[in-house]
């Protein structure tokens, strides 16, 4: 996920550049997903919405140098634990 996300930012000149940007973009997805349930939208668009804060918190994972998926991995499994 974090490589075809990279190398297509890259391709289409869009890596990003500062993460406070990257961050304002994640909360700004985060309202278009109530947003879209605030208003009942259709499953699609919902679901679109549900996507896009997912590439700003993958973006924001790679431009800090780590896997999302292996920072919940470690999540679930303390989680487990505790
Ligand atoms: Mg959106």
């Amino acid at each position: 996920m974090q490589e075809k996300q990279r190398e297509q930012a890259a391709r289409k000149d869009r890596l990003p550049k500062d993460m406070a940007e990257v961050v304002l973009h994640l909360v700004e997805e985060v309202g278009e997903v109530c947003e879209a349930i605030r208003e009942g939208q259709p499953r699609e668009y919902f679901e679109a919405e549900v996507a896009d804060v997912l590439w700003q918190l993958n973006k924001l994972c790679w431009m800090n140098g780590f896997d999302l998926e292996r920072a919940f991995l470690a999540k679930l499994e303390k989680k487990e634990r505790g």
